[in-house]
């Protein structure tokens, strides 16, 4: 029996990954489900998986989580240092799929313990990638990326040999207000960027399609996990999210991953490597698809990318820069402070205004130096926001 948790056990991954689970019951032990305010959910997946401990983010809700577990015998936790000393309960494979920034601590420490990492937490990356690949060498953990575009980079290089790569090229649906007017998109609600025409995602990440930061910090996350140059990613919006990646290499053939928008797949594909096994995902008809069309994303309307761009280049301490300031841009949109074309105006001011403070370029050494610079980052961010409110 393999042991497993699932860290951000009750979001959109997470319910994902509880799904494969619960359908083979009897291959699994679970040892750790975490998740935030979604009590309810968070105990009735424990008592349903029979997971030993349940661990919300939310120290308040302790007693509601004690009341929903009382007479199950399963352990409840709560708060931050819950979250990070559970990732010590030894465990074969761990799910990392907690939302944002909160996400890299548990996945950090769970790498010190030797596990199989599933990463769907793109933030680790963003921010700490050098670090976190380091601590997976240094301790001989395995990390799997669940990012449907990196699951399928990973796919096509199996049995390659990267010195053959000559590029990779992860694709993008284009977000939910791809074909709206440019002039409109300063004028985007919440509810419109909010809604993706082909993948059921959380509320942020959905919104970061729309805005294709997402697809920035995907670019990001290519160039650490698979340790490639910048100038070797490139991304192409493609709007039926079918092909999920290509790998060109130096005979100039490229190796497509086709499959259908289901994060089941890639987080099933984590779950089972290095085998296949049979995933309860749809089976694509081409003939019925007709046609894939690709286009170049156009700057004006994803000045994410560029942003992105130029945090590869610059490398060190800028891409937790980018994070956070991306995060407060995006509370700030959801909390109707900033338009949403001025989430990316928050991240270029502030990587502009910290730089003089922050060398950006220069590496971390530590969890605790990402940390300081996030938190350094927001306060930046946030005051970025006030000021554009006053003029
Ligand atoms: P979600 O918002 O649906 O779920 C987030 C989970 O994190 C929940 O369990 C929530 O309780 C928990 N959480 C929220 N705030 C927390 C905090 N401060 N501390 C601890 N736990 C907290 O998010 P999601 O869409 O499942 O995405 C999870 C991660 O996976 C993100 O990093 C996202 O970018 C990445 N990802 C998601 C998808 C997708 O299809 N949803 C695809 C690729 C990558
Ligand atoms: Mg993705």
């Amino acid at each position: 029996m393999r042991s497993i948790s699932i860290f951000g056990a009750t979001g959109s991954i997470g319910q994902n990954t509880v799904d494969l689970i619960a359908r083979a019951p009897d291959e699994y032990r679970v040892v750790a489900l975490t998740g935030a305010g979604n009590i309810e959910r968070l105990a009735a997946d424990a008592i349903r998986l029979r997971a030993e401990i349940a661990v919300t983010a939310d120290e308040t809700r302790l007693g509601d989580l004690r009341a929903a577990l009382a007479g199950t015998g399963i352990e409840a936790a709560a708060g931050e240092g819950a979250l990070v000393e559970v990732a010590d309960r030894p465990a074969d494979w761990i799910m990392s799929a907690i939302v944002g920034a909160a996400g890299l601590a548990p996945g950090f420490r769970a790498l010190r313990h030797g596990t199989t990492l599933a990463l769907a937490n793109k933030e680790s990356l963003v921010t700490a990638g050098p670090l976190l690949m380091q601590e997976a060498r240094d301790h001989g953990a395995t990390i799997l990326p669940v990012d449907s575009e990196h699951s399928a980079v990973f796919q096509a290089l199996v049995g390659e040999d990267m010195g053959a790569v000559e590029r990779i090229i992860i694709t993008a649906s284009g977000g939910g207000l791809r074909d709206w007017p440019l002039e409109a998109l300063a004028k985007a609600t919440v509810a419109d960027a909010g809604a993706h025409p082909n993948w059921a995602m959380g509320q942020r990440i959905t919104i970061d399609s729309a805005s294709m930061f997402n697809k920035g910090m995907e670019l990001i996350e290519t160039k650490e996990f698979f340790g490639i140059a910048p100038d070797r990613i490139e991304t192409v919006i493609h709007p039926q999210s079918i092909v999920h990646a290509l790998v060109g290499f130096v005979d100039g053939a490229l190796m497509a991953h086709l499959g259908a928008p289901d994060m089941r797949h890639a987080i099933g594909y984590a779950l089972h490597w290095p085998d296949r096994r049979d995933l309860p995902v749809s089976r694509i008809d081409l003939a019925q698809v007709a046609t894939l069309e690709f286009r170049a994303p156009d700057p004006a309307r994803y000045p994410a990318l560029a942003l992105a761009r130029a945090v590869m280049e610059t490398g060190g301490r800028s891409g937790a820069v980018f994070n956070a300031a991306k995060e407060i841009a995006l509370d700030g949109f959801i909390g109707g402070r900033i338009g949403f074309m001025q989430m990316a105006e928050v991240v270029d001011r502030t990587l502009d205004a910290i730089s003089p403070r922050l060398c950006l370029s220069s590496s971390m050494s530590s969890l605790e130096d990402v940390l300081e610079t996030d938190h350094m980052a927001r306060d930046t961010a946030t005051a970025q926001i006030a000021q554009m409110e006053k003029s």
